[in-house]
């Protein structure tokens, strides 16, 4: 059995492995490459295998990394079936058609060839077949799989494989332990073979239950200079957090009654998928739900979903907090929002997520001093502030106990989607911890599994 590393090695994004045992090929996550200069051309370049030849694939969870290049390999010919959790497929799909929307007004704005369309991800979305957390299932000949709740975003699932008389385990994203809404990752026990991200190696987040302290404290601040909170937010997940954890700090009477903005059309969709699943929430989430009707639904909350509107949030005077994507600050509507009250010192921004190298949010939390936005040289005057305990997923230590879940001896230890230097501390703390044979695959990279 063989196992081909094309994407998340060596880096964050992109996320795709081939598995090729005596009698089929499965592929697992078909992610976009995202954030790099040269993420364009290795986003619009064929795959290196031919996706004629895939008889299934396995989606972990809905992200874009993950999820982002599964059209082209539908339009490329693979004609197979997707196998994901009901939410993951209900996600995935949102994500799948904003970024075709994207893509085709960046062809009609600057003639950029799409790396798919509207057309193939209706394709693509043919193809899903729903399976839910612990319902092993046959996905090709001699290939069964089981997902488990791997506590990253709403659907995440880590995946157990069965083939060839051996067994692998593919983390997928694994979440950050403590974080409201979703469960906490659950720990597989038994794994020949392992395949674990990296993405936060070498650091430690604040407890994941400190959110809402540290959401109540930019909020009074906010509040008490009558100023505007920004907070540049991932659509699925981060969102839906900022809003239960609002809700809970204005029932606790915590923080006032201001306006709040969910300014993002993606957010507010994947809003009303995350109502359709409440069996997939936490105990806390689920109890909070028992006498509340819509957690979602705070008095002060705006959705702008068109453009005119989102322009109108600037006529509401501050105190107000405004949640836009994108999440890294490299487009989407946060940017209008950059420009219009970044140069206000009373103006928070509240960084509640992972910032790639070379991204406008790296920069603001650098402390670069000017920024350039639609051809203008804003100065920074506002406060820019980070907390990792919103990040979406596992720091060591909780990477480190989730790999100690696997009771049997793994024979070798993968470790992908991470940037080299996370990997390679993750590595070292790992060696201090486990007694495992560790593997740093390259992109393109095929391993035997014996
Ligand atoms: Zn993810």
């Amino acid at each position: 059995m063989k196992l081909s590393f094309y994407g998340a090695a060596g880096e964050v994004t992109g996320s795709n492995y081939l598995l090729k045992t005596t009698r089929a090929n499965v592929v697992f996550d078909c992610g976009a490459f995202q954030g790099g200069k040269d993420s364009e051309l290795k986003n619009m370049a064929p795959f290196l295998y031919d996706p004629r030849s895939v008889d299934a694939m396995v989606l972990t969870h809905a992200h874009l990394d993950h999820v982002g290049r599964l059209a082209k390999l539908v339009r490329d010919g693979f004609a197979g079936e997707i196998y994901a959790t009901p939410p993951t497929i209900e996600l995935a799909k949102l994500v799948m058609e904003d970024s075709a929307v994207i893509m085709s007004h960046e062809e009609m704005k600057f003639g950029d060839q799409p790396m798919f369309r509207a057309e193939d991800v209706a394709k693509a979305v043919e193809k899903f077949r729903p399976i839910k957390y612990n319902e092993r299932t046959q996905i090709a000949d001699g290939v069964e799989v089981n997902l488990v709740d791997a506590g990253h975003i709403l659907g995440s699932a880590s995946v157990e494989v069965w083939a060839d008389g051996r067994k692998i385990l593919f983390s997928g994203d694994i979440g950050n332990s403590g974080a409201p809404i979703i469960n906490d990752p659950v720990k597989v026990e038994e794994a020949d073979y392992v395949i674990c991200e990296s993405t936060y190696g070498g650091r430690t987040h604040e407890p994941a239950q400190e959110q809402k302290k540290f959401l109540d404290e930019v909020v009074d601040l906010s509040v008490a200079r009558n100023g505007v909170l920004l907070i540049p937010s991932f659509a699925l997940e981060r969102s839906q957090q900022l809003l239960f954890n609002l809700h809970q700090l204005l029932e606790e009477k915590k923080i006032p009654d201001i306006p709040v903005f969910l300014d993002s059309p993606l957010a507010i969709k994947a809003t009303e998928v995350f109502k359709k699943f409440p069996e997939y929430f936490d105990n806390e989430t689920k109890s909070h739900l028992d006498h509340v009707q819509d957690f979602f639904d705070l008095p002060s909350l705006k959705l702008t979903r068109s453009v005119e509107e989102s322009k109108k949030i600037n006529t509401t005077p501050p105190p107000k907090i405004i949640i836009a994507g994108s999440g890294m600050m490299t487009g989407g509507r946060i940017k209008f929002h950059l420009r219009e009250y970044l140069d206000q010192p009373t103006t928070m921004i509240f960084v509640v997520g992972y910032q790639a190298d070379g991204t406008l949010g790296r920069r603001l939390l650098d402390g670069v001093k000017t920024v350039d936005l639609f051809g203008e040289k804003i100065k920074v005057k506002a406060q820019v502030k980070a907390k990792g305990a919103f990040s979406a997923h596992a720091d060591e230590p909780q990477l480190i106990s989730w790999l100690k879940g696997v009771k049997s001896p793994i024979k070798e230890l993968f470790l992908t989607h991470g940037d080299p230097k996370a990997r390679d501390l993750l590595e070292v703390a790992i060696g201090k911890n486990m007694q495992v044979e560790i593997e740093k695959p390259r992109f393109g990279q095929t391993v035997e599994l014996e």
